[in-house]
């Protein structure tokens, strides 16, 4: 019998995912899977769960958002665990998931699954740490890892939009100097954006047609905008119309090293979890994972 490693993340996307886990159970064994369960928690131990996976394991499939897929990419890329990887998007924020198509119904979602359209992905290393989506640093990009889980199960992705308004109003332009095979840029900026896949925060479009094998990364430079600017380039960004604005900065690269100049700013982020430090060494490793797709 083929396993099914399923991981859930059980506050993920309103605590929502838990009262379907019945009915995917169900539908994985009615197609001949066995599924064995891992309830992922901050401070559970993945990789005690994914270290013994044998050949007979057809996938591990996670179901939550962009942090617990992260979560489960790293724990893999780190131990060398080449089982493909398939993604629920049970999340508050499913960034990934809606880069790879992967349908919002949950059954839906499992039949394709089953269907077995498995194929080699990049991911991104940002430091020591993996990325799938995105890792990005400055205003609005870390708007997931602080708000509070409270109020994400409360409102859902509309408690982001709060943070993000709340970080408008304080926040201030850092300096960096970015290297990449091909360049020196050295700008003040608001945010920048380093993605494998092509949306973040639920906005779309982000990207200029980004591609998860094509073992480069694509890369968005807000530089340092006015109050009056932000929402004219906001508007333009939720139209996809943002590439060519001269505030924008777009680079398609297979690595690039970000260093923080001078300003403050947080630490830069992970696929909407905490990433490493500045200064940042960032490369696309090409074919890393396998994925149902
Ligand atoms: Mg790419």
């Amino acid at each position: 019998m083929k396993k099914i490693k399923l991981i859930y993340n059980s506050v993920a996307g309103q605590s929502k995912f838990k009262y379907f886990l019945d009915t995917i159970i169900e539908k994985f064994m009615q197609n001949g899977f066995e599924v064995s369960l891992f309830r992922a928690g901050k401070k559970t131990n993945l990789y005690d769960y994914l270290k013994n996976v044998d050949s007979d394991t057809y996938g591990i499939i996670v179901a939550g958002g962009d942090g617990t897929l992260n979560r489960v990419v790293n724990v893999m890329m780190r131990n060398n665990i080449k089982v493909p990887l398939g993604v629920i998007p049970a999340g508050t924020s499913n960034d990934f998931a809606k880069h790879i198509k992967m349908p919002y119904n949950f059954s839906e979602c499992i039949d394709k699954i089953i269907l077995g359209n498995i194929q080699e992905v990049d991911v991104g290393l940002a430091n020591d740490k993996y990325f799938i989506n995105v890792c990005s640093a400055g205003l609005f990009t870390n708007a997931s890892q602080k708000t509070d889980i409270g109020l994400k199960n409360a409102i859902g992705k509309l408690s982001y939009f709060f943070t993000a308004v709340y970080q408008l109003f304080k926040f201030k332009p850092f300096e960096v100097k970015i290297e990449t095979e091909n360049d020196i840029i050295i700008e003040k900026v608001s945010l920048f954006l380093i993605f494998n896949g092509s949306s973040a925060g639920g906005i779309d479009k982000l990207t200029d047609g980004s591609n998860i094998q094509d073992g480069l990364l694509d890369i968005i430079v807000i530089k340092d905008c006015k109050f009056s600017e932000v929402s004219i380039l906001l508007g333009k960004i939720l139209l996809g119309k943002h590439f060519d604005d001269k505030k924008v900065i777009y680079l398609r690269e297979k690595w690039l090293r970000v260093t923080k100049i001078n300003g403050n700013v947080d630490d830069p982020d992970v696929d909407g979890d905490e990433g490493p430090r500045f200064p940042l060494e960032v490369r696309c490793i090409e074919k890393g994972i396998k994925m149902f797709l």
